[in-house]
């Protein structure tokens, strides 16, 4: 699979980056349960929308597609009534530009 990978380097890039969208991708490609997802013991705050600060939002389906944050981003997925993993699909293609703008998108911090 090609990779649409510009290094544009008029933007500025923090060193964090990079990895920080590895991590990023690996987490939605693979679709990684958040810790408090498999029950293990998390603050009420850290089962939060890093984004909206949704109770319970810090999950994959909720960045993917509910997050109000992000519905400017979504509904550019040019697929009608996108599913999950259209959805999935769509922000792993764009997600340089979704974290450049929003960096705590799907944080992959627990
Ligand atoms: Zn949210």
């Amino acid at each position: 699979m090609g990779e649409a990978d510009t290094d544009d380097s008029r933007q500025p890039r923090p060193a964090h980056t990079t990895r920080r969208l590895e991590l990023v991708r690996s987490r939605i490609s693979l679709g990684c349960p958040y810790a408090w997802e498999l029950g293990i013991a998390t603050p009420e705050d850290k089962r939060r929308c890093r984004l909206c600060d949704e109770q319970n939002g810090h999950k994959l389906e909720h960045y993917l597609s509910g997050c109000e944050c992000v519905n400017t981003l979504r509904e550019k997925c040019n697929i009608s009534n996108p599913t999950l993993p259209d959805l999935a699909k769509h922000f792993l293609n764009t997600l340089k530009e979704t974290l450049s703008g929003h960096p705590i998108f799907c944080d992959i911090d627990k």
